[in-house]
């Protein structure tokens, strides 16, 4: 059954979650000021799930039960099933315009559904089976999981097993006939409070050495021994205040969190690797892939930015000037190039050996390493065409001031009958996409991400058949070498 957005916010209040802010324990994270945006963020996701005109887009047909379910918990079953997780993306950054937070747990749903089967091909496990039945049970409950991949990492010169401090990468530290004890933690989790399920998933490729290391699991995210420290973000206490127009986003955001796992009981049903090493490299690199393809999320929160913009620009009376429309131009194109990546590596999306659609790799990777890049020139171009008002206008409480509100109205006001409250508005919203809490997800994010942009270069090389085009080069112009001689390619 799909839960409205009211149901899983009432679902996430039973949830009894280990959370610290500001050095504080937080006994009701769904409420506080905070973390809540991030909260509806994800809500969202629900909500839209049951919008008439969004079904195609946001919900699925379960290859498990054959219901309908949350596109969120589905398990691609075409590349048409990619492309339309690609529109959905796009979708919700629209609509949120931050960072919605569910994709993690749908992208390792799925890479876990193509890895426990090979697993299995190769070891005769049965880590599939406990994998259909746990994914049955997040798509029947319209669960949202926390897909947790990066460890602190320590020393980054050196592999899990000589960390001088073991706990840098999540490990198994004893096992018995019930399940697993593992210890470690994970960094950096987007909408990890926000979640009813943590998916942990090794973050490196490992070899025999670091096999305590190559562990997948699922668990509750309230379970016995998880503590979530929440991240700050620039301008998040602004949350805190009375009136939210100075957020620029009163209703939405993204949040992130440290969790540890401090001796965490795991059961067998719910463990999906333990210590098959050959196997972290390939569920590192389908997780990367799929994620890498979920960052379409930016060309919706750019949709979102660029109409920012071009508002701004009519509300000063400068939509007209020539090097305005050309860099509205300029920001469009690069956000569509983004679009056109994500969809790209969709539909050129092939089928695994469980059954499951996965992304092209080489062009996730292409997408993934333009989504570094481009989201800073849009901004730079939104705040170039913003102006400096952006960073040095006063708050809010100024403008309603009885005293001073009327000279905010004189020397604020912009184009005649534009209202300078509203022109107050979309700068604050420009402020919160390039600078405040939701740059985090925009600009940074967009930089780390499902892996710093060295990550997707070294994914890149990997992928292209740099022998094949030198062969191609070598042919046309006449040049006969041991290579080309082996046969046209
Ligand atoms: Fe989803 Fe984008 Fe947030 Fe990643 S950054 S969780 S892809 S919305
Ligand atoms: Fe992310």
């Amino acid at each position: 059954m799909m839960m409205t957005a009211e149901q899983y916010e009432e679902s996430l209040r039973k949830l009894k979650l280990v959370v610290y802010l500001f050095g504080e324990r937080i006994e009701n994270p769904v409420d506080h000021p905070i973390i809540r945006p991030s909260m509806k963020a994800v809500a969202k996701t629900y909500e839209m799930a049951l919008r008439p005109g969004c079904r195609e887009i946001m919900t699925a047909t379960s290859h498990l039960s054959g219901k309908t379910i949350n596109r969120f918990t589905h398990i691609h079953q075409s590349a048409d099933d990619l492309i339309k997780k690609t529109k959905m993306g796009r979708l919700m950054g629209a609509h949120t315009g931050c960072c919605f937070q569910r994709c993690v747990g749908m992208d390792a749903l799925n890479a876990l559904s193509i890895v426990t089967y090979d697993i299995d091909a190769a070891h005769q496990t049965d880590y599939y089976e406990r994998f259909l039945k746990y994914l049955a049970f997040v798509q029947e409950n319209d669960l949202t999981c926390d897909g947790a991949m990066t460890d602190p990492k320590g020393d980054r010169s050196l592999p899990p097993h000589q960390q001088p401090d073991p706990d840098m990468y999540l490990h198994v530290v004893s096992e018995n006939d019930d399940g697993i004890i593992v210890r470690g933690a994970k960094a950096h989790q987007t909408g990890a409070v926000n979640s009813h399920e943590v998916i942990v998933m090794p973050t490196i490729a490992m070899r025999e050495a670091d096999k305590d290391y190559a562990v997948a699991f699922a668990l509750p995210s309230d379970a016995e021994g998880i503590t979530y420290i929440m991240g700050r973000q620039s301008c998040d206490t602004r949350k805190l205040e009375a009136d939210l127009t100075d957020t620029g986003n009163p209703v939405f955001g993204g949040h992130e969190a440290l969790v540890v796992f401090d001796n965490v009981f795991v059961p067998w049903d719910r463990v999906f690797m333990n210590k098959e090493y050959e196997f972290a490299g390939p569920l590192v690199e389908k997780f990367a892939s799929y994620h890498r393809q979920s960052y379409a999320c930016k060309v919706g929160v750019g949709d979102v930015l660029i109409g920012a913009t071009q508002t701004i620009a009519q509300y000063n009376g400068v939509e007209d000037a020539s090097h305005i429309k050309d860099k509205i131009i300029e920001m469009n194109h690069l956000n569509e190039t983004l679009y056109c990546g994500s969809l790209s590596c969709a539909s050129e999306g092939s089928k695994e050996p469980s059954g499951t659609y996965c992304v092209n790799t080489l062009l996730a990777n292409v997408s993934k390493q333009n989504v570094t890049r481009f989201p800073y020139e849009i901004a730079r171009l939104a705040q170039d065409i913003a102006g400096g008002l952006m960073v040095t206008l006063p708050s809010f409480s100024d403008f309603k001031s009885p005293e001073i509100g009327k000279w905010m109205e004189k020397y604020y006001q912009g184009r005649k009958g534009v209202s300078t409250e509203n022109r107050f508005r979309i700068l604050r919203l420009i402020e919160n996409l390039t600078l405040g809490t939701a740059a985090v997800g925009y600009l940074t994010e967009s930089m780390h991400g499902a892996g710093s942009p060295q990550a997707q270069r070294i994914m890149i090389s990997r992928q292209v058949n740099l022998k094949g085009k030198q062969k191609l080069a070598k042919h046309l112009c006449g040049i006969h070498d041991e290579d080309t001689d082996k046969g046209h390619p």
